[in-house]
């Protein structure tokens, strides 16, 4: 520590304890975590089963403190980042986490949200023990009761629903998903269709518009190879690969990347930009086109690449029969096809500056096939034709032929690990229409939040119910609606809410589950962070102290605090009782590979599947470790460093035998599939969509009845300016982003990210507030297609003209007769109801400080918890991809005196009327050949192949 000698009076002030005594005897001191100016140093691995770090509550006496450290992932986002649990040896407590290094998406960093996890596990308000109602539901009424209480009756009704054919009303609804087809895995053995996510008010737009040109959902960028960057809105913000791009991104641009950022508000990505285009919502693809134009009309694409893997034969032949099929002609009715997009009719749309559009085009053009893109949410999830957007967008990657290469943008599926399980059940022989209705047959995942209104309309009901760290009532559009359904026990037989904390869709439920955070539970994770491929092990870190302390137990629940569980032992134990006698044909999916007849338990799932991971076993035997214990002691591995242009894999001699080549579109075909592609004459692999190429011109989409979407277009939003009346108030409301340091409904818990952000303003423009009058602090009253919300202002300049926008993750509640929880985050309010659709919510109470094991609780010094807006939006499902299109038309409006902060009024019939308008807009299946889908389409849960024809019954 090197201290100074102490002077006379410093002694006697030390002595006398008027001072901390700095100058006692020493003992060598401790190892630093951190050295100064090495941020990578982190405890070395042989020593984690015994780390020593001084107390720092102790300062200034030097109290040691022993370690096990044990890694695991983060669950506070999709990016699965690796963490180190510190569990305190003496008290068998997890301490606090930090970074893992040797996970290879995160690489020891993580976000402000993965240290929070301690705050979760320490939460004082969380769910320790099952509950059940005993009142109504929602009346707040619940007793505990034990796991084996609620696995026997959930069980009972699961197995008689199976039995009488009902299979369609046994529903799993996740929200934070994971488990890599765990559940998949789990209702296939059922042999239910019931797989229902929240995908389709999160990312399914740009799952449609990528998919629809290369049978892939989703970008995989490499960021820190590229020379030129393109984010289309607030793609780091919106949480996808937040931590892992970003240290990728700063990467490239130290490398001397540049980045630029389509997004009409000033987000912290923005921020960091070389060129912020704050372009009107909904407008991207109109700008992305533009740029399109000056790559084509200025000769900056990559031939090659267009020659060879785009289906340009195809387009020529179907959109222009008359024209000779050449590539320069290809070229040529591109240019025709786009030349309205000129600089200046984007810059009309969308209010960006023209030329910044040209010079953000060629910088494109100069970066070749080094230009890393990706769209998360926001644009393409706020409109109606949102997926349009990641399709322009994917249109400038195919034009520099960035697709999969170095420094430019692969599948997400190329860089994500796919497990071998020990047992795969087949595809359901039912197909759920609660979920793919024959209106949105093309919709990218299920219609879930439109799930109240088909249920109100009587097309299905659900005789046992999940939701899985899922929370509609409060995350999803027209929540009040939720709330009727799931207060309904005609619709929804039993609610079983499996969730870490309370929630306001947890109120409504008939067992509310307590589930592990992400040091609790089990998981595998693999996620396109990069170019390289990695799996990580989510795991219960007391699970693993303990049996290195040699404690015998049988469930996590039995090491967790209380008796919270996880989701992977549940599900075996409820598989195993749905068919106690194995007649249901499902026991026999949960038998151990290792233990023959026996019940498989949750170390021999993962050990599968490890010792299945390519080279894992060999890198574990190499430290004298069996593939398991290999990811107990690091948490990750890396199966691929890099991976790029995976489309240009060769086909051997062996995949070759008896296939055929159709001579026209040199498809490769063997045994009734398409297996590749002959390029130059030569076999490769090729993508998985109809013509193996990336698909320039769409038959898919001419073939269900969108003729006028054949090639990459402009769709005109639903709130596009010449929909709104702007003499009447309305503007355009964006609710997409969210504060980095917050996660969906599961901040609430976490004390130190509540303390950052806690208030979600309307963000407001000068130009909209001068013309109320608003200054910042004023009530505004926002009125929505099927109500209104009142909330505070927030002037800005970082906000595009003419748009308004609230973050979304804040304005949590409870109502006064609900069990107390995230108390950190939650108003207290009333809702009333007038039983003819009408519904109130005011607030009875902010956040105050209160008493609990925790200190910090009473010191508690923020009052505000937000507004919760997303009640108040209308359901606006694209006709297409499915997509909810978030962004609302609203109707600015200076509040009454009688309107208070927090106010919301919404109208359910009006929600109702409002979905039947939207549906109206679909084009319903069949397709051809009498599909309900088509085959080539990816959907979770895929059932049997017949039934993807609409007169296929089921069983
Ligand atoms: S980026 Fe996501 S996974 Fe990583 S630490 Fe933050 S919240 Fe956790």
């Amino acid at each position: 520590m090197g201290h100074h000698k102490a002077s006379v009076i410093e002694r006697i002030a030390e002595k006398i304890g008027l001072i901390p005594d700095l100058h006692q005897e020493e003992e060598a001191p401790l190892n630093r975590l951190t050295e100064p100016g090495d941020l990578t140093k982190f405890p070395p691995p042989e020593q984690w089963d015994d780390w020593v770090e001084y107390e720092a509550t102790a300062w200034p006496k030097k109290e040691k403190k022993h370690y096990s450290i044990v890694p695991t992932t983060c669950f506070n986002c999709e990016s699965a980042c690796g963490l180190t649990a510190y569990i305190d040896k003496e008290k068998g407590e997890i301490r606090k986490l930090e970074g893992n290094p040797y996970h290879p998406g995160s690489r020891g960093r993580n976000c402000a949200k993965g240290p929070a996890t301690i705050n979760q596990i320490t939460d004082p308000d969380r769910i320790l023990y099952p509950m059940k109602r005993t009142g109504a539901r929602g009346e707040g009424k619940w007793e505990r009761v034990t796991w084996d209480a609620a696995l026997d009756d959930i069980a009972a009704r699961i197995r008689k629903a199976i039995q009488e054919k009902r299979n369609n009303e046994v529903v799993y609804h996740v929200g934070r998903p994971g488990h890599e087809g765990y559940m998949d895995r789990i209702l296939k053995s059922w042999g239910v269709d019931g797989h229902n996510s929240h995908t389709n008010i999160c990312s399914s737009g740009a799952r449609f518009g990528y998919n629809i040109w290369y049978g892939y959902d989703r970008p995989s960028p490499d960021h820190s190879e590229a020379k030129f960057i393109l984010l289309i809105s607030a793609h780091l913000e919106s949480g996808h690969y937040f931590n892992p791009h970003a240290q990728r991104i700063i990467e490239g641009k130290m490398k001397g990347a540049k980045l630029a950022t389509m997004d009409p508000r000033l987000s912290n990505t923005a921020s960091m930009s070389d060129y912020w285009l704050p372009t009107y919502p909904g407008s991207e693809a109109a700008v992305l086109l533009a740029m399109a134009k000056v790559i084509l009309d200025e000769g900056l694409y990559n031939r090659p690449f267009l020659e060879n893997w785009t289906n340009w034969q195809e387009f020529l032949e179907n959109m222009h029969p008359d024209t000779p099929v050449t590539f320069d002609n290809y070229i040529l009715k591109m240019r025709e096809a786009y030349a309205e997009f000129t600089p200046e009719y984007a810059a009309k749309e969308s209010g960006a500056n023209p030329e910044m559009i040209v010079e953000v085009a060629r910088q494109i053009g100069a970066a070749g096939e080094r230009f890393a893109t990706h769209n998360w949410r926001s644009a393409a999830s706020g409109n109606l034709g949102g997926w349009a957007v990641s399709r322009c967008l994917h249109f400038l990657v195919v034009l520099m032929g960035a697709v999969g290469a170095k420094g430019g943008t692969s599948p997400n599926s190329w860089n994500k690990f796919k497990p071998t399980f020990f047992d795969n059940p087949p595809g359901p022989k039912f197909w759920n229409e609660l979920h793919f209705p024959d209106e949105y047959p093309l919709a990218f995942f299920e219609m879930s939040f439109l799930l109240p209104h088909f249920l109100k309309e009587k097309r299905g009901r659900m005789e046992v119910y999940f939701t899985r760290v899922f929370n509609p009532v409060w995350t999803y559009p027209d929540g009040f609606s939720w709330i009727e359904a799931l207060s309904d026990e005609s619709m929804v037989g039993l609610h079983c809410a499996l969730t870490p904390t309370w929630n306001e869709t947890a109120f409504f439920a008939d067992y509310v589950l307590p589930m592990g955070h992400s040091a609790e539970r089990h998981d595998i994770n693999s996620y396109a962070t990069h170019s390289g491929t990695w799996i990580a092990f989510r795991q219960s870190v007391l699970r693993e102290f303990a049996r290195k302390q040699g404690k015998e137990f049988t469930f996590t629940y039995e090491v967790n605090p209380g008796e919270v569980w996880e989701e992977d032992e549940f599900w075996i134990e409820l598989s195993w009782r749905i068919d106690p006698d194995g007649e249901l044909g499902i026991r026999k999916h949960f038998i151990s590979p290792y233990r023959p007849g026996e019940k498989i338990n949750i170390d021999e799932y993962y050990q599968f599947i490890f010792e299945h991971t390519k080279g894992l076993p060999e890198a574990a035997a190499k430290e004298g470790l069996t593939a398991l214990e290999y990811m107990r002691k690091y948490g990750a591995y890396e199966v691929e460093k890099h991976g790029y242009k995976k489309h240009e894999k060769l086909l051997s001699d062996a995949d070759l035998k008896d296939s055929t080549v159709d001579p026209k579109s040199q498809i490769i075909r063997k045994d009734g599939k398409d297996i590749g592609v002959m390029i130059q004459g030569v076999a490769h692999v090729g993508f998985p969509t109809p013509s193996r190429k990336n698909e320039f011109y769409s038959q898919t989409m001419v073939d269900w009845k969108w003729p006028e979407y054949a090639i990459p277009a402009y769709v005109k939003s639903h709130i596009h300016p010449e929909s709104l009346q702007k003499e009447k108030g309305e503007y355009v409301l964006v609710p997409t982003f969210r504060l980095p340091t917050l996660i969906h409904s599961r901040s609430g818990n976490a004390k130190w990210l509540t303390e950052i952000s806690n208030r979600n303003p309307i963000w407001m423009h000068p130009q909209i507030a001068n013309r109320f009058g608003f200054k910042t602090g004023d009530l505004v009253k926002v009125n929505t297609d099927i109500g209104y919300f009142i909330d505070k202002v927030w002037v800005t300049e970082g906000m595009a003209p003419d748009v308004v926008a609230c973050s979304h993750h804040l304005g949590r509640w409870r109502r006064p007769q609900d069990k107390v929880g995230n108390r950190w985050a939650t108003n207290t309010v009333q809702i009333s109801n007038d039983g003819k659709g009408g519904w109130k919510m005011s607030t009875l109470s902010g956040i105050r400080p209160f008493e609990s094991t925790d200190k910090d609780s009473k010191r508690i010094f923020w009052s505000d918890g937000g507004v919760h807006q997303n009640i108040t939006h209308a359901v606006h499902p694209d006709p297409i991809s499915g997509m909810h299109c978030w962004h609302q038309r609203v109707r600015i409006e200076v509040p009454q005196p009688n309107d208070k902060y927090g106010d919301i009024f919404v109208d359910t019939k009006r929600s109702f009327e409002n979905y039947r308008e939207w549906l109206n807009m679909t084009r319903p299946a069949p397709g051809p050949d009498g599909l309900r889908r088509p085959l080539w389409f990816n959907r979770p849960l895929r059932p049997q192949t017949e039934l993807y024809y609409l007169d296929k019954k089921e069983e």
